[in-house]
């Protein structure tokens, strides 16, 4: 495969994942607001804009584009009743001690370092904006493991953050 077809690949790839986010109804916007929500505190006169920009820079990661596709993937499957048993129950249920949603979460926090790990345990347990509205499970959809990615990406963004606040990263303006 030459290099170009590869890059053609992954924007492919990037475009799948936004379109998957978009049709589950969480839009770039709600993952921002979590941003600003972990880092607003740290950071004086932080924008929607930049929390925006780190969101767009977190997705643009193959890691994090194979979570969201493979997380959203098995939410509309056991939403649709057509995964195996127990794995259908587990996961329609959304059962607590199930945690493989959470693993797979864990393939984002860290893309831009660890401090994603700690701000994604925290809004997992505080669940604000669109982290509350996907765990409500009365509305009969499944987002066992949307949830968990959504958080992720708003811990991983967060961590970019932080990093090109102290100068760590190179280029935050592109
Ligand atoms: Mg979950």
């Amino acid at each position: 495969m030459t290099c170009l077809k590869k890059l053609e690949k992954q924007s492919e790839l990037e475009k799948e994942a936004r379109k998957m986010l978009e049709f589950r109804n969480v839009s770039l916007n709600d993952i921002a607001e979590l941003v600003f929500y972990l880092q607003a505190q740290y950071q004086d006169n932080l924008t929607m804009e930049e929390c925006l920009h780190n969101v767009n820079r977190v997705l643009s990661k193959r890691e994090v584009q194979h979570a969201v596709l493979t997380g959203i993937e098995l939410d509309i499957l056991a939403e649709k009743g057509l995964l195996s048993e127990p794995l259908q129950d587990i996961i329609h249920r959304d059962e607590g001690l199930y945690g493989i949603d959470e693993v797979i979460a864990l393939s984002i926090v860290n893309v831009y370092g660890s401090i994603g790990f700690t701000s994604y345990g925290f809004i997992d347990k505080q669940k604000p904006g669109i982290l509350k509205k996907l765990n409500d499970h009365s509305s009969g959809e499944v987002h066992t493991f949307l949830d968990d990615i959504v958080g992720a990406i708003a811990a991983a963004a967060s961590s970019r953050l932080a990093h090109a606040m102290v100068g760590d990263i190179k280029g935050i303006q592109e």
